[in-house]
């Protein structure tokens, strides 16, 4: 058993603040096997994606590349509580219909997806295997011990002043995980919003963020091999 995993994951940032699953999926092709921009662009294409990309998207994206995987989630479809949430509002209708679709045809298309609840350590040895993942993490809750903390959310006031801003509570965002340190605690992963650094929590921080209501508990595994 090994306790420090950190598999070469080159990092690639997003483009715009939509587009951190297609970063992700970069990285992980990028890792595997490169992929040519145009063959990706053509994938990416004949899947009709938009701005609205969920996990499932990515799942269709690896099996239209040939890319072995096996998406996991609480919920398959479309959760309907979901919908209160701010985060979801604005494409809630138009887009509950196209992916409980997708979920539906996922069989027939080579997707493979399971309805399960993955634990930390069943992460660990899929890295340990030299395989990576994409996590659906909730943005709000995770938080870098790397990096300064960001600035966020809230107005500068003078003290002693009660802010009113609110934090939303939810904030959807794609990594890759791609390593882990069993003695230290620590799990590490790539996120798409930087494109200069390995970003780094603990896996009790990792945990919150990867269950927080609203993520499915979306995992999607990724395979070295063929
Ligand atoms: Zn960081």
């Amino acid at each position: 058993m090994n306790d420090d995993v950190m598999l070469n994951v080159p990092v690639i940032r997003q483009l715009y603040h939509w587009d951190c699953g297609l970063a992700c999926s970069r990285m992980v092709l990028e890792y595997l096997h490169p992929v040519s921009e145009e063959q990706f662009q053509r994938a990416c294409l004949d899947l009709e994606f938009s701005e609205s990309v969920w996990t499932i998207d990515l799942a269709y994206l690896m099996s239209k590349l040939g890319v072995r995987h096996c998406f996991c989630t609480q919920t398959l479809g479309v959760d309907k509580g979901f919908r209160n949430q701010s985060f979801y509002k604005k494409h809630f209708d138009t887009e509950e219909d196209r992916v409980n679709e997708l979920f539906l045809k996922a069989d027939n298309k080579g997707v493979l997806v399971k309805k399960c609840s993955v634990t930390v350590q069943e992460i660990q040895s899929h890295l340990e295997q030299g395989h990576v993942a994409i996590v659906l993490v909730n943005a709000v809750v995770l938080v870098c011990e790397l990096c300064s903390m960001p600035v966020k959310y809230c107005c500068f006031l003078p003290v002693g002043q009660k802010c009113f801003c609110r934090k939303p509570e939810y904030q959807g965002h794609f990594v890759v995980v791609c390593g882990f340190n069993r003695r230290t605690g620590n799990i590490f992963y790539n996120n798409p919003a930087y494109s200069d650094r390995v970003c780094c929590t603990s896996f009790s921080n990792f945990e919150e963020a990867r269950r927080s209501y609203g993520t499915d508990e979306d995992i999607l595994f990724i395979y070295k091999d063929g």
